[in-house]
């Protein structure tokens, strides 16, 4: 039994977690849940799980109370699920308190990934990946490292402009982009998913989990998205994780892992699924995957800036305020105004932070 902290249960993944607690009751006890402004669902979660303790974050004090659920006596797993970087002092509180972190809050190991991932080996506790990619990488690696990985295949539907032309992704409005063809999720996520800054956070989310260069990560477009992730060893064997695109799934592999444990997920039927399709990325019209090789190959603050830079852009963009492929445009702009910083400090990366979403204001004005 795991006595699991969900913050950000109100979201699409923390209501993800609700159902994988339902479906698996001996093996998941939620004992903590935090929302941001949505009190009604939190009142909702809290009536069905009355034994969890709960906290609203919005308040002035909000990271304070974050920080006191991620760090309570009971729990042993905390589910970070809070879009954006907000979960990063909570997620390092949570580790120095000696709980194990499952993170689908990808944006704070790509702002932080080094010293997040630091401090869990310090302290001796797991970095459990709950985004479906890595969520599937991890199930296929099986606690073998690094060095015995030759290169990381990240899978990725395409999003719902996959095989829209160059000139006319200018046209794209925010209820376009927010149509996944595949996945359902938070507003945030879908339209990273549209521009493929959510497989560019992805690539440097999976090089601090999984502690391999960025050179050894690729992404491959396969529009069904059944094949989750695949690791090729270096004796050229490739390994995949396939399943239905459901989020209970990697949720309840951080929960029970290396347990199997059964459940009422749909199960794969190949011969209705007739065929599996991969192709490049195009990389010249989706320019986030080459922004984030080289941020990623770069370190230091430049990873921080380019997901700040994104969050303000996407914000931008979901409110009118700049066309699609201005999202790309203000992310190259930040990245080039915003100076770098090598081996910062936490509180450097903050500041780096603050100062890529000025700089990205700045320009959207
Ligand atoms: P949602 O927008 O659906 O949910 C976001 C959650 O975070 C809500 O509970 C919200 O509270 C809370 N929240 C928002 N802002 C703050 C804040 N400033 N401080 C504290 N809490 C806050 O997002 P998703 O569930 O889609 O995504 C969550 C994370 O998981 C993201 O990092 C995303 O990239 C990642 N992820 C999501 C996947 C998915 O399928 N949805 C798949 C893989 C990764 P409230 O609603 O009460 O305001
Ligand atoms: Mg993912």
């Amino acid at each position: 039994m795991r006595n699991v902290v969900i913050l950000g249960a109100t979201g699409s993944i923390g209501q993800s977690a609700l159902k994988v607690a339902r479906d698996i009751p001996d093996r998941m006890r939620i004992v903590g849940m935090s929302a941001h402004s949505n009190a009604e669902a939190l009142a909702m979660a809290a009536r069905e799980f009355p034994e969890a303790k709960t906290v609203i974050s919005s308040g002035p004090d909000g990271i304070d109370r974050l920080v006191e659920l991620a760090t309570m006596r009971e729990a042993d797993l905390v589910l970070l699920a809070i879009v954006g970087t907000a979960g990063l002092r909570p997620a390092l509180a949570a580790i120095e308190a000696g709980k194990d972190i499952a993170v689908a809050s990808k944006e704070i190991l790509v702002m932080a990934g080094e010293i997040v991932m630091e401090a869990a080996r310090r302290k001796g506790v797991r970095v459990l990946p709950v985004d479906s990619e890595h969520s599937a990488i991890f199930q296929c690696l099986e606690g073998r490292d690094a060095a015995s990985v030759r290169r990381l295949i990240l899978t990725c539907s395409g999003g719902p402009f996959r095989k829209t032309p160059a000139a006319e992704l200018q046209q794209v409005t925010p209820q376009m982009a927010l149509r996944h063809p595949t996945w359902s999720m938070g507003r945030k996520i879908t339209v990273d998913s549209a521009t493929l800054f959510n497989k560019a956070l992805e690539m440097i989310e999976a090089r601090w989990l999984f502690n391999i260069g960025m050179e050894r990560v690729e992404v491959v477009i396969h529009p069904q998205s059944i094949v989750h992730s695949m690791v090729e060893f270096v004796d050229h064997s490739i390994l995949a994780q396939l399943s239905h695109s459901d989020m209970c799934l990697p949720i309840q592999y951080a929960v029970t892992c290396p347990d199997r444990v059964g459940n009422s997920l749909r199960p794969l039927d190949f011969a209705s699924l007739g065929s599996l399709e991969f192709e490049a990325p195009r990389k010249q019209d989706f320019p986030a995957l080459d922004l984030a090789v080289e941020a990623g190959s770069l370190g230091g603050t430049r990873p921080a800036v380019l997901n700040a830079a994104n969050e303000v852009a996407v914000d931008a963009f979901l409110s009118g305020r700049i066309a699609f492929p201005g999202i790309w445009k203000l992310v190259t702009g930040v990245l080039q105004k915003c100076p770098h910083v090598e081996n910062p400090t936490l509180e450097e990366l903050f500041s780096a932070d603050t100062e890529a979403r000025a700089i990205a204001r700045s320009l959207i004005f």
